[in-house]
């Protein structure tokens, strides 16, 4: 696996359309204020997490949302309120994000290429925290997914900071990917106050990179 990503890196990166993706985690109702597992202000992330699924159009990056998908009865109950039931209205995304990622007038549309939304937590003793544990409707894995599009960074957002945001970037960098968090399109569980910040100190450990959005904006847009 290691080999494999240096390889690339050293002599394929530059023919790579799509080096960058935005994996947008879990911005699902029972995640949002109302919901059944409120993450405390988690609809924050909506604002701008859409601005970079708009970037991500602009650039024709891959976009990935990732959603727990569970089961009625499942062991991770045990441990947490009942939340994201597949199909139930709980488990859909947030109405505000755009999660078909188009942007524009009639006369010039951008939206990207690939799209896609992961699922995870099927399984009835399964947790799934991470990201990477999620498999699209083909059954790929996000890993394989990321592997067959060249995308080697990961721009990082969505619910919860202490929770799935913290394992799939855990995951990301262990996967070799580059891994961008996006502290402001966050938001924290917070089952003890201190979690969040124990949980981005977590992450910067493990090798994540911290920026904010308008930064990301302004590198590849020119302003934010
Ligand atoms: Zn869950």
């Amino acid at each position: 696996m290691t080999k494999r990503r240096e390889v690339k890196n050293m002599s394929e990166r530059s023919s790579f359309a799509n080096r960058e993706a935005l994996v947008v985690i879990d911005v699902q109702n029972d995640f949002c204020p109302g919901g059944s597992l409120p993450v405390y202000d988690g609809d924050k992330v909506v604002e701008p997490l859409n601005k970079m699924i708009y970037l991500a159009a602009r650039r024709n990056w891959p976009v990935v949302f990732s959603r727990d998908w569970h089961p009625e009865k499942t062991t991770h109950f045990d441990k947490w309120p009942i939340h994201c039931v597949a199909g139930t209205e709980g488990a859909k995304f947030h109405p505000g994000l755009k999660t078909d990622g188009r942007f524009g007038t009639r006369s010039r549309i951008f939206q990207p290429e690939n799209i896609q939304v992961f699922s995870k937590g099927m399984g009835e003793t399964e947790d799934a925290y991470s990201a990477f544990d999620a498999k699209n409707t083909a059954g790929l894995n996000l890993e394989d997914f990321f592997e067959k599009l060249g995308v080697e960074e990961l721009y990082v957002g969505g619910l919860a900071t202490d929770y799935c945001v913290k394992a799939s970037v855990i995951d990301a960098v262990g996967k070799l990917f580059k891994t961008y968090l996006l502290i402001d399109a966050i938001a924290a569980v917070n089952v003890k106050p201190e979690d969040s910040d124990n949980a981005i100190k977590e992450m910067v450990n493990a090798g994540v990179r911290i920026t904010t959005v308008d930064q990301v904006l302004k590198k590849y847009l020119g302003y934010k």
